[in-house]
């Protein structure tokens, strides 16, 4: 958990939905969006935890709680000698002004929701939570703006907000200051990750039926349909890019997946799943290097030789998705 080496689910499925469904909503779409925005921000603090020693400060991410039947969830967490850091990560954009609490746009003068108040709640849950696994340390909240192009004008010093340009200084004077850990923060860190739950009860995900979605191959950057180029190749005309018909086919078996895991993976499967754009000979080939093979009769069924096989061929794309972001949004990161 304390390295993000795969995209969180809910990013996975919207970006599946994304990129397979027919007439995707409004409400979608922004979902995505939020999701994408929220994952860059963290993989931009993480790149930036990831030069400090270990033995000082101690990363979590995505961590999601529930005390008396009430939910919280933290962003990133960073585990110190004797306190530990929550930090809310906001990837906002603009220019923006606070005042008596509230935040508006500079320009426009509409106003947007103070992560203050969500950081409030957080603290006070988390604090009740450190109660329950009978753990004593320090906290202290921080909301994190990583992006270099938000300015918040009219903010206090003392104000529990970091801007990306203190982001380093920040973290260079925890590890400067900190003691190495302790067997307490060890322990801290251990029932962290056991109480922590995975999939929220409010993470209600959109429900999608087979018949909303395309037979149209998409691309897995920009989403447009891609066109079958040659024999071997598919090409996408707005991102200029190449496809192989094998990356293709795993392309197509893993969205359809993200979306529908119950669904058989047969051959005659994909090439309806791929628009019968490919042989079946081709999709057979495929199925036989990346799949378990199992003969039934007369019919051949195909299953995964890791369970998260999926996941870490689709997180590829938008890694690199994200990056680009990352470079166009200038956001800060240090490489591994
Ligand atoms: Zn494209």
């Amino acid at each position: 958990m304390s390295k993000i080496t795969q995209v969180p689910d809910t990013l996975l499925y919207y970006y599946a939905l994304l990129n397979r469904k027919k007439k995707v909503t409004a409400s979608e779409s922004r979902q995505f969006e939020r999701s994408f925005k929220g994952y860059l921000g963290e993989k931009s603090l993480a790149s930036l935890l990831s030069q400090f020693e270990s033995s000082k400060i101690l990363p979590l991410y995505n961590l999601l709680y529930e005390i008396n039947g009430s939910e919280f969830q933290i962003d990133t967490a960073l585990v110190t000698y004797n306190r530990v850091y929550l930090l809310e990560v906001k990837n906002f954009f603009g220019d923006y002004i606070i005042e008596n609490n509230k935040i508006y746009s500079l320009n426009k003068r509409t106003q947007i929701y103070n992560p203050v108040h969500q950081l409030e709640r957080t603290e006070y849950m988390f604090k009740k939570l450190l109660a329950k696994l009978d753990i004593t340390t320090n906290v202290t909240s921080y909301v994190v703006f990583i992006n270099p192009h938000f300015v918040l004008y009219g903010a206090q010093v003392q104000s529990p907000f970091l801007f990306a340009s203190q982001v380093d200084i920040f973290l260079k004077k925890i590890a400067r200051q900190s003691r190495p850990l302790s067997q307490k923060e060890y322990l801290l860190v251990e029932k962290l990750t056991q109480e922590n739950i995975q999939v929220s009860m409010y993470d209600r995900l959109p429900e999608v039926q087979p018949s909303e979605i395309k037979n149209n191959i998409a691309c897995v950057y920009c989403f447009n349909n891609i066109k079958k180029d040659n024999s071997f190749y598919f090409f996408c005309p707005s991102c200029k890019k190449y496809f192989d018909n094998e990356e293709v086919i795993l392309q197509t078996i893993y969205l359809r997946y993200t979306l529908f895991p119950q669904e058989e993976i047969t051959v005659g499967n994909i090439s309806e799943w791929c628009n019968g754009e490919l042989s079946k000979h081709t999709i057979r080939r495929v199925l036989a290097k990346y799949f378990h093979v199992h003969r039934k009769g007369r019919y051949t069924l195909y299953s995964f030789k890791n369970e998260n096989q999926h996941k870490n061929f689709l997180s590829s794309y938008i890694i690199e998705k994200a990056e680009e972001e990352r470079k166009r949004l200038n956001l800060p990161l240090v490489s591994p």
